[in-house]
């Protein structure tokens, strides 16, 4: 190599570098309510499953029938191996999985460690159910617990600080009152279920009610345009 080859090649290497430091991780996680409110897309999202025995094969079908790809946030303790194959159903029909945490249990009465350690077992056990490892991108905290100054909060820095900076929160979890619901909802609109049977009669409920608003139902990952755990700035 002579010696302006091997300087072409040190200038490249550099310029790579400089490149892909142009975009940083951000210091906090970031949390959201809803997407943009420009364009006519909304998430569904269903949280808990601690029987998707029971429910998930319902919830598949309502979403199945309004042309809906639902972001499910099960608590870890409830992911179980025996229920593989509905899980897998789900993520074959266009579905993802997020982290409800392996506990159900508010984070302001957690630790830094404790987090982490949570997160971890929560991958652990969803790797488990599913027989592979599934790289989920977006955490929903129980009850949305520690977050309501954002993403910058205590919670938000150890979640932060143990590797996710995608906090899902809602705009919408008014499952009782179907009127409220539809005056609430607009583009970008991030809806909270729960998975049992009053919130799957109320979904399908909605679907119907929303039919002539012709919104496009879209995962987390797709509404907020999330495609790898951390969040990034531009520097
Ligand atoms: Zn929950």
């Amino acid at each position: 190599m002579t010696k302006k080859t091997i300087a072409l090649l040190l200038t490249a290497l550099l310029l790579c570098s400089v490149s892909a430091s142009a975009e940083t991780r951000s210091r906090w996680a970031h949390s959201y309510r809803f997407g943009s409110r420009d364009e006519p897309r909304v998430a569904i999202t269903v949280d808990d499953w601690i029987h998707p025995d029971e429910w998930l094969a319902e919830f598949l079908a309502v979403a199945e029938e309004y042309n809906v790809k639902m972001t499910l946030y099960p608590s870890g303790y409830a992911l179980k191996a025996e229920d593989r194959e509905l899980w897998q159903a789900a993520l074959d029909a266009g579905h993802v999985i997020g982290c409800h945490f392996f506990q159900h249990k508010r984070l302001t009465q957690s630790s830094q460690a404790a987090v982490k350690r949570d997160l971890e077992k929560y991958q652990k056990a969803l790797d488990e159910t599913l027989g592979y490892h599934y790289e989920f991108l977006t955490v929903r905290p129980p009850f949305g617990a520690g977050l309501s100054t954002g993403g910058g909060s205590t919670v938000g820095r150890w979640i932060h600080n143990a590797g996710f900076d995608h906090i899902v929160l809602w705009d919408m979890d008014n499952t009782s009152n179907l009127q409220k619901a539809l005056n609430t909802i607009k583009n970008g609109s991030i809806i909270l279920m729960h998975a049992n049977h009053h919130d799957l009669v109320f979904f399908r409920n909605l679907m119907e009610a929303l039919k002539d608003r012709n919104y496009e139902y879209v995962t987390i990952n797709e509404l907020l345009g999330i495609t790898s755990r951390y969040y990034y700035v531009d520097e």
